[in-house]
C-alpha cells in the first residue's frame, strides 16, 4: 500500500489583499478561464513571519518581493505597483489579519480574457494572502530530520523554463517529485538536473557538509536562487564554516557527513537518509545544528540583525 502523508489544508485568515483593497478571505477568487489556471502564469512568493520580543517579523521581506518583480520581469506581467508599494501591502495584510506568526503568498497572475496562448489580454492582477502554517515537512522534522529520495523526475534544462523566477506552472514538475516521494514512503525528493548532477530539493535549496566545509550546488539554471541558501551563506561566513558553491554529482550525497534542506518553508530540516542510505550517524550534525540556531536566532529577533534582514510588523 503506497503511504500518504497526513492531510493538511491550509489555515485560513481572514483577508485577502488585491491590488489595493481588502477582500473576505472566501471572496478572493479567479475565474476558471484566467490565463493563469488554464496555463500556469502565476508569479509568486513565500515569505514567513515570526514572532519576536518586538512583534510579528517578516524575514526578507525586501528580497522576496525583488525577486516577485524580476520574476514578473521575465513573464512580461510587471505589475502595477511598485516594491515599496508591495512592501507595504504585505505589511498590512500581516497587520490586517491581526497574526502574530504567519505565511505570506505574494501572487501576481494573468487574470481573465485572452482566450489562448498570447496572454497579453488577461490583466495582471496583485495579490497577497497571508496565513498560519507550521513546520513544513512535518512535525518533528527540524529536530529529527528526513528521509528523501533522489526522485525519477529531473528538472528541466536550462533556456526551456526560466527556473529563476518562481511562476505556478514551473511546480506542476515539483508536484510530480513529491506526488512520487510521498507514494514511496519518503518525506521530500532531491532533484537532479537533465545532466545528471544535484539541482536542489523539490521546494528548497540543498546544502551538504564534507571535511567541515558547507557545500552547495551552483545555481546553474535548474534550481530556484533560495533567499535561505543566500542567508546561510552569509551566515555560515559569520560562523567562520568554509563553504563552496560547485556542481554536485550524485553520489556525493550518499557520502556526506551532514545534508540539509534550506527554504522559507522548510528553513533549515536536516537530512538523515537519502534513498534509505543513512546520512552520517543519522541525526543533526554538529554544521547543521549551528546553522539552524543561527537561523533560528536570527528570525525570531534573539540576535542582531546586521544586515536588516527583518522588518517589525506594527501590532
Ligand atoms: N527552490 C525552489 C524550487 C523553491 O520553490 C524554493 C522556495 N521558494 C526554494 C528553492 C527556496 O527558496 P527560498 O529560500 O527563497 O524560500
Amino acid at each position: 500500500m503506497p503511504v500518504s502523508e497526513p492531510k493538511s489544508k491550509i489555515r485560513e485568515s481572514e483577508w485577502i489583499w488585491k491590488d489595493g483593497a481588502f477582500v473576505p478571505w472566501e471572496e478572493a477568487q479567479v475565474h476558471l478561464l484566467s490565463t493563469a489556471v488554464q496555463f500556469g502564469t502565476s508569479i509568486f512568493e513565500g515569505v514567513r513571519g515570526y514572532p519576536t520580543d518586538e512583534g510579528l517579523a517578516l524575514f526578507r521581506l525586501h528580497d522576496h518581493l525583488r525577486r516577485l518583480v524580476d520574476s514578473c520581469r521575465v513573464y512580461r506581467m510587471v505589475p502595477e505597483h511598485d516594491l515599496s508599494s508591495l512592501v507595504d501591502a504585505c505589511v498590512q495584510t500581516v497587520t490586517r489579519n491581526r497574526l502574530n506568526s504567519c505565511y505570506l503568498r505574494p501572487m501576481v497572475l494573468r487574470g481573465y480574457g485572452a482566450p489562448g496562448l498570447h496572454p497579453f489580454d488577461s490583466p495582471i492582477e496583485t495579490w497577497i494572502a497571508a496565513f498560519p502554517w507550521g513546520t513544513y515537512l512535518g512535525e518533528g522534522a527540524l529536530e529529527n530530520g528526513v528521509d528523501v529520495c533522489v526522485s525519477s523526475w529531473s528538472r528541466a534544462a536550462p533556456n526551456t523554463y526560466p527556473m529563476a523566477a518562481k511562476a505556478g506552472g514551473h511546480y506542476v514538475n515539483a508536484q510530480l517529485m513529491k506526488m512520487e516521494a510521498v507514494t514511496n514512503g519518503y518525506a521530500d525528493a532531491i532533484a537532479l538536473g537533465p545532466e545528471g548532477r544535484v539541482s536542489e530539493g523539490i521546494g528548497q535549496n540543498l546544502f551538504l557538509v564534507r571535511d567541515e566545509t558547507l557545500i552547495t550546488p551552483v545555481l546553474d539554471g535548474t534550481s530556484l536562487a533560495g533567499i535561505t541558501r543566500h542567508a546561510v551563506l552569509q551566515l555560515a561566513d559569520d560562523l567562520g564554516i568554509r563553504v563552496r558553491e560547485q556542481p554536485v554529482p550524485r553520489e556525493t550525497l550518499y557520502m556526506a557527513d551532514e545534508l540539509f534542506f534550506t527554504g522559507t518553508a522548510a528553513e533549515i530540516t536536516p537530512i538523515r537518509s537519502v534513498d534509505r542510505i543513512q546520512i552520517g550517524t543519522g541525526t543533526m550534525g554538529p554544521i547543521t545544528k549551528a546553522i539552524q540556531d543561527r537561523f533560528m536566532d536570527l528570525v525570531h529577533g534573539r540576535i542582531a540583525d546586521p544586515r536588516g534582514w527583518r522588518t517589525l510588523v506594527p501590532e
